[in-house]
């Protein structure tokens, strides 16, 4: 279940299956990212101070995400990872980041081994795979039990407004008897982008997913919709920090 929580005096979106871990959802009041917008500078900077400060962490590890199914495995004293949308980590006492504004966060973790992973899911990533294979790389490299991983799929647009033409809803629903994911009107497409990453999580044999019904786009008092602002907006951000085993 998600709960809105807050990190010294920040709004954060969490769920009970991680209450105990750094593993959350931003909000519009939490903006690690000026990347969109140079008014924001001021206030990312302090709330990444802040972040590194509350959670003893020295750098935050993040990536230039492109809509691709490059998946890196964070090595020691590597901050940057370029033209990547997946991080998985199991370096201790490490906090890693990505950022969202409508696309699909996910976040995997294994208290039991205290590895984890951000995954950035826009509909292309999804397409492409990028919770199925991130999942498995995870499992593979750190010898993980599947059954060991808790997967948080976090705020993102809902099928109730993400509408497609036919050639997104062609490159994303392959089963189309399967009418859970995805609602036909007037010649357009709804689809559930969060449904289908959970399948692809099921698929990697993960179990234990907490799935957020929020919709960024008709919550965008809350979190940022690029969407619903055209474009013009900043980014919420999904981030992990690697517990000490
Ligand atoms: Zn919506």
């Amino acid at each position: 279940m998600f709960y809105f929580d807050n990190f010294y005096g920040k709004k954060i979106l969490k769920s009970s299956l991680l209450a105990d871990f750094d593993c959350f959802f931003t909000t519009r009041e939490f903006v690690l990212t000026s990347a969109q917008r140079d008014d924001l500078i001021k206030d990312a900077s302090y709330n990444r101070a802040l972040l590194l400060e509350k959670t003893s962490c020295d750098e935050i590890c993040t990536a230039k995400q492109i809509h691709s199914a490059n998946i890196s495995i964070v090595e020691n004293n590597k901050y940057f990872y370029d033209e990547t949308d997946a991080l998985i980590s199991n370096i201790e006492n490490s906090i890693m980041l990505l950022n969202f504004a409508d696309c699909v966060p996910i976040i995997l973790y294994s208290p039991k081994d205290n590895v984890g992973a951000i995954i950035h899911a826009g509909w292309r990533g999804t397409a492409l795979n990028i919770a199925f294979l991130s999942a498995e790389k995870m499992i593979d490299n750190f010898n993980i039990k599947p059954s060991n991983i808790i997967a948080l799929i976090g705020p993102s647009i809902g099928k109730c407004c993400f509408e497609t033409d036919y050639d997104v809803f062609d490159k994303l629903i392959l089963d189309r008897l399967d009418k859970s994911l995805y609602i036909e009107k007037n010649g357009k497409y709804y689809i559930d982008l969060k449904l289908l990453n959970k399948n692809q999580l099921v698929k990697a044999g993960i179990q234990n997913i907490d799935i957020c019904d929020y919709c960024t786009c008709c919550m965008s008092d809350i979190f940022f919709s690029y969407r619903k602002e055209q474009g013009i907006t900043a980014r919420h951000s999904a981030i992990v920090k690697i517990k000490r085993g």
